[in-house]
C-alpha cells in the first residue's frame, strides 16, 4: 500500500483513539495535512488518501500548486507567516486563513476582501507561549483585537489556533493546549459580531493527540503523513 495512505490511515486512527479517550467524536476534529515542500503529485495522493484540508504554508508554494490542481476535492487553508503585501494572492482563494497575528494583516483582508466582494474566513493565531521571537497575539491583547476585528464587515473570525513553544525533550505542551481551551471557551462565551468560535486549531505530528484530549478541534500533521522534510 501506498506510504501517504498507510501513514493518513495510522494518524486517524491515532485521532479517533484521543477523541474517544476523553469522550469526544472522531468527526469533532479536522485533519489539516501540512503539505510543506511536498510537491503536487504528493498531495494529490494525500486528498485521494483521505485528509480532510490541505494546510500551505508559503504563498508562492500554494500559487504553483494549486495551478497543478494539487488540492482539488478539499478545502485549503493558509497557515504559514503571512505578509501584508502577499494577502492579495490568498483572499478567496483559500477558505481560511490560519494565521492572522496582526491588526495590519487583518486590515488588509478585509481590504481585499471588500474589494472583491466576499468574506473572507480567519483565525487568531495566539502566541501562548509569551515567546519574544514568536509571532501571535498575545493573550491579554485579543479581546481587545477581536473588538476590532468585530467592526469588520469582510473578514469572520472561526477560532483560534496556535504553535505552542518547541520543547526540550520530554517536555509537555499540555500547559499551553489547556491555556488555549480556556481562552477559546472564555471568547466564545461573549457575543462579537463577526466572530464565532467553532475551531480549535493546535496540535502537530508531535503532540496532535495530546492537543485533541485538550480540545483541539482541528490538527496540523505533516510529518505524520509525508514523512521528514529534506530541507536542501
Ligand atoms: C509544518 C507545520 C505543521 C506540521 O508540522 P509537523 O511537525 O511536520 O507535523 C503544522 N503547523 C504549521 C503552521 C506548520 O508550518
Amino acid at each position: 500500500m501506498n506510504e501517504i495512505f498507510e501513514n493518513i490511515k495510522q494518524v486517524k486512527q491515532k485521532i479517533a483513539e484521543a477523541a474517544i479517550s476523553v469522550g469526544r467524536a472522531p468527526e469533532e476534529v479536522t485533519l489539516v495535512a501540512a503539505t510543506k515542500m511536498n510537491d503536487a503529485d504528493r498531495v494529490k495522493q494525500a486528498v485521494a488518501g483521505g485528509i480532510d484540508v490541505a494546510g500551505e504554508n508559503r504563498v508562492q508554494e500554494l500559487m504553483d500548486k494549486y495551478d497543478k490542481g494539487a488540492y482539488e476535492g478539499v478545502p485549503l487553508h493558509f497557515i504559514g507567516t503571512l505578509q501584508t503585501n502577499k494577502v492579495k494572492y490568498l483572499v478567496g482563494k483559500v477558505d481560511l486563513i490560519q494565521s492572522v497575528d496582526s491588526l495590519k494583516l487583518v486590515k488588509e483582508i478585509s481590504r481585499v476582501a471588500a474589494k472583491r466582494g466576499i468574506c473572507q474566513d480567519i483565525l487568531i493565531e495566539i502566541n501562548i507561549g509569551g515567546e519574544e521571537s514568536k509571532s501571535g497575539i498575545s493573550p491579554s491583547d485579543l479581546e481587545e483585537f477581536i473588538e476590532e476585528i468585530s467592526k469588520m464587515n469582510n473578514v469572520r473570525v472561526r477560532g483560534l489556533m496556535t504553535i505552542p513553544p518547541i520543547l526540550s525533550v520530554g517536555a509537555k505542551n499540555e500547559p499551553y493546549f489547556r491555556k488555549m481551551k480556556e481562552l477559546f471557551v472564555d471568547i466564545s462565551g461573549k457575543k462579537y459580531d463577526n466572530i464565532s468560535m467553532d475551531i480549535l486549531s493546535m496540535g502537530m505530528s508531535s503532540d496532535f493527540e495530546e492537543a485533541i484530549r485538550c480540545g483541539a478541534t482541528m490538527v496540523r500533521v505533516g510529518t505524520g503523513i509525508f514523512g521528514a522534510r529534506h530541507y536542501s
